[in-house]
């Protein structure tokens, strides 16, 4: 396990390192995203802990040339910007998750457990399941504590993007992106009433679909 930071305040860095370091974490830390993109080629982080505000290159430029490269390294954000515009923008431009300073390492801790979870076995295998509910890829299907849902096409793609991501808020626009691709007769309506339906067919596993006020959605993991 390595984890790279990327921070220019000192204080918040060093904590981090240490704590890192605590719990036998492997762990880099750096004041600026110019050095970081050579750390991310000589040693592949397993996960990238991002400041947006930083000298020279810019937490966000960092991830659009990292995405660009397509590396899908999980990046958490980590920044003192907590208007709903900032978490969209930075979520759009291909981030994993957006902590808000200032934060405890324990909320931290459990955001980057959740986004490395999610980029294990679920990522690749063509069947997986969460808290009961489970899709299978190869013959299309998913179920409910083994109950077939009778999802449709776009329902079916729902879930399945929500699951492969669990713990991660998506917005409305990545939704319709996704799913529905780029079509401008679609609005951001479409989505809620997608995810109500599918809630609906997931009876008391449509609670695992939650709601971020202002953003979108994302599929629970905490309870798991
Ligand atoms: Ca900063």
């Amino acid at each position: 396990m390595q984890i790279l930071i990327i921070e220019d305040e000192e204080a918040l860095r060093e904590l981090l390192d240490y704590e890192f370091r605590r719990l036998e974490i492997g762990v880099l830390a750096l004041d600026n995203a110019n050095d970081a993109l050579m750390a991310v080629e000589d040693c592949p982080p397993d996960l990238i802990l991002l400041d947006l505000m930083l000298p020279g290159l810019k937490g966000l430029q960092f991830l659009d040339i990292l995405r660009r490269e397509g590396n899908d390294v999980p990046v958490i954000i980590i920044s003192a910007r907590n208007a709903e515009t900032d978490i969209i923008n930075a979520l759009e431009r291909g981030a994993d998750d957006y902590v808000t300073k200032p934060f405890s390492f324990n909320f931290l801790e459990a955001k980057m457990k959740a986004v490395l979870r999610r980029g294990g076995e679920i990522k690749s295998s063509p069947k997986f399941s969460l808290g009961g509910v489970s899709v299978d890829l190869e013959a299309h299907k998913a179920f409910s504590d083994g109950q077939a849902l009778p999802l449709t096409q776009k329902e079916f793609e729902l879930l399945t993007l929500f699951m492969r991501k669990a713990g991660r808020a998506f917005t409305r626009n990545q939704l319709l992106n996704s799913i529905w691709g780029y079509d401008s007769s679609l609005v951001s309506r479409t989505v809620d009433v997608h995810v109500a339906s599918l809630r609906k067919k997931l009876g008391d596993k449509g609670r695992y679909i939650q709601t971020v006020p202002k953003i979108g959605y994302l599929w629970e993991i905490s309870n798991f």
